[in-house]
């Protein structure tokens, strides 16, 4: 599996873009800074999008990504619970902001076919089986586990503290997450469903005693004022847990 990670982070400037991941050239994670992370050729290859919740920084590429393929011919399958359907269907492709992409060029043939999944019923995408596991998280939000011949990762998407119940359902060699903010900022990430470097640690403890074993770890969604404290904490929750943590940053390809 080629994981290229389009963005790291929860809010854009000019260094930081908002998290998107493609796999394999194919299927996206999250549609944050995805399509000024693609040439139009890249956007093309595009087939499919999983979509972990319905905030802006995880949703808002797809009106660009249907710009930039509405004259392909081309539908791409986009799948999501049902919450964060209702947001994409009544806010984000009703037709108000942009053509109606579920219904446009054709309604045979439009540019987004919206699929919603239910938790725990796993379903194909492409070559991939995938399951969704709810995460908590400030709204309804879905982690996703994603599989593809041996190769076996979760995707969190946002998430808070409290993934003992996801890690009844995964079992992931290489686990997507995120670290938002730094230890200092405890409050702020209970209030937003957010983890901390210490909250991370946590989970990640819970997880060795649940399963045995600790995944690779690949870190995103940073909130850009704490990325040096979260890099620097995270290192030391590495060396205390003998955790490779990779910190993620955009235009970063991995090889899982
Ligand atoms: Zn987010
Ligand atoms: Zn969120």
């Amino acid at each position: 599996m080629d994981l290229r990670v389009l963005g790291a982070h929860n809010a854009e400037s000019k260094e930081t873009r908002m998290e998107s991941h493609l796999i394999d050239g194919v299927l996206v994670l999250d549609a944050g800074g995805l399509t000024r992370s693609l040439t139009f050729e890249e956007q093309r290859g595009i087939d499919a999008v999983i979509l972990s919740h319905r905030h802006f920084d995880h949703v808002r590429d797809l009106l660009p990504l249907g710009i930039g393929i509405r004259n392909m011919g081309k539908t791409v399958d986009v799948y999501a619970i049902p919450d964060t359907i209702e947001l994409v269907t009544e806010k984000l492709l009703d037709g108000s902001l942009y053509p109606d992409f579920l219904s446009y060029p054709s309604p045979d043939n439009p540019v987004f076919r919206l699929h919603p999944v239910e938790f725990f019923q796993e379903f194909q995408v492409l070559d991939y089986r995938v399951t969704a596991v709810p995460v908590p998280h400030a709204v309804p939000a879905a982690g996703f586990q994603i599989l593809s011949g041996e190769t076996n990762l979760f995707y969190t998407g946002d998430t808070g503290q409290g993934l003992s119940d996801a890690w009844e359902h995964v079992s992931p060699q290489v686990l997507l997450t995120e670290v938002t903010f730094g230890n200092e900022e405890e409050g702020r990430a209970i209030a937003a469903g957010h983890l901390t470097p210490k909250f991370f640690e946590e989970t990640m403890i819970d997880f060795k005693d649940r399963k045995g074993y600790l995944p690779r770890v690949i870190v995103a969604h940073m909130n850009p004022p704490w990325e040096a404290t979260v890099r620097r904490e995270l290192k030391e929750v590495g060396e205390r847990l003998s955790l490779d943590i990779l910190v993620s940053h955009a235009d970063m390809r991995i090889s899982i």
